[in-house]
């Protein structure tokens, strides 16, 4: 079980390092709103609500939340951290205004609401707005080590619901695709997520739609099973992480033709997870397993990126794909799932998060992955 007093500890660092980064950067100040940049520096997420709450943060160590008053008990106390109520009827623009007026470049993140960011630059005219997300991306991007541990938990949960599946406890042949993801998303918080942010279930020709949305179709006999899931996993009332795993199965029979393209698949996948390394970059590490499956001829069925970083958002950096040519850094977090997708036929997807250390990649996935038939 992590303690409170770790997560403290963790919020308190990621602070020191954006201060520290704000002195180097000549940002003057940043603030941060409904971006998941909050939760990752105070532990406190805003509702996205229409009145501002904002933090604001510069180099020299001030720490404030400015906030409406009605949501400031939902705030959890944390060393050096200064709320700022505001309430109905007061103009929090002239009040964030008056703060950053005699600064000269303000970063904001990329949620700040425009219905907040232009009445604010009319309060502080001569200050230059700069991207806060683009500038904390760095150091988001960084895992520590409790972050590592989070996603580790939220994998292993959703590892026991693919189990579930193998071992055929989450019945799916004739059956429809939403009473399956119905199934997925009650097992994802049966075995611990506080929230479900997606179970497609991709069956017979589905299976060739990557974001496949689950449908009244039949589960039967002969179909490939695409089942992609995820979740959000958290303790107490920190900040959730993103499981994301997908799996691969076929009902009753193997189709004709499925076998051979599920080895090349598999092969693609194991080829990334030995073969990716440290300041690769985000393209280097697509080809790893575009390759394989290129040479195997099925190079024009892999249709999207080979992975994307995850944390607090199923989705952040860093990307592995054609279009980052930033090398890999030890101590990212990302998703390796190459796809082979047969239009009108079926298709197929192996999906496993992954911390990059210095040695090379380790899985945070561990269910099997050889392919299954139920
Ligand atoms: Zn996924
Ligand atoms: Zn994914």
């Amino acid at each position: 079980m992590i303690e409170r007093s770790q997560f403290e500890a963790a919020y308190l660092g990621r602070q020191q390092r954006t201060r520290r980064l704000l002195a180097d950067s000549d940002i003057d100040v940043a603030l941060i709103s409904l971006g998941r940049e909050l939760p990752w520096l105070i532990g406190y997420q805003a509702m996205p609500l229409e009145r501002i709450t904002c933090l604001y943060m510069d180099a020299k160590g001030t720490t404030r939340l400015i906030i409406p008053k009605l949501e400031a008990p939902r705030v959890r106390a944390l060393p050096g951290l200064e709320l700022v109520p505001w309430v109905d009827g007061e103009d929090p623009f002239e009040l964030l205004g008056s703060m950053i007026r005699d600064s000269k470049v303000v970063a904001v993140d990329d949620r700040f609401m425009s219905g907040w960011l232009l009445p604010l630059m009319g309060r502080a005219p001569r200050v230059s707005f700069r991207s806060a997300t683009a500038f904390l991306n760095p150091l988001r991007r960084q895992k520590d080590a409790l972050e590592i541990e989070m996603l580790g938990l939220a994998a292993s949960a959703a590892d026991r619901v693919a189990e579930r599946l193998i071992r055929g406890e989450i019945a799916v042949q004739n059956r429809r695709e939403v009473e399956v993801a119905k199934d997925i998303g009650d097992a994802l918080r049966q075995e611990g997520h506080s929230g479900v942010n997606f179970a497609i279930v991709g069956s017979g020709p589905n299976s060739a739609s990557p974001h496949h949305e689950p449908s009244s179709r039949l589960i039967v006999p002969g179909d490939a099973l695409v089942l992609d899931f995820g979740g959000t996993y958290s303790i107490d009332d920190e900040p959730g992480y993103c499981s994301d795993t997908t799996r691969t199965f076929v009902v009753g029979e193997i189709p004709e033709g499925f076998s051979e393209l599920y080895e090349v698949l598999y092969r693609a996948q194991a080829a990334a997870r030995e073969g990716i390394r440290v300041d690769m970059s985000g393209k280097e590490a697509d080809l790893v397993a575009r390759n394989v499956i290129t040479e195997a001829g099925y190079g024009e069925y892999f249709v999207h990126r080979l992975g994307h970083g995850i944390g607090l958002d199923e989705h952040e950096d860093p990307y592995l794909s054609s279009d980052n040519l930033l090398p890999l850094e030890a101590g990212t977090a990302f998703s390796i799932e190459p796809g082979i997708y047969l239009p009108g036929r079926f298709g197929a997807r192996i999906e496993d998060i992954v911390i990059l250390e210095e040695a090379g990649v380790r899985a945070l996935n561990q269910s099997p992955r050889e392919l299954v038939v139920l």
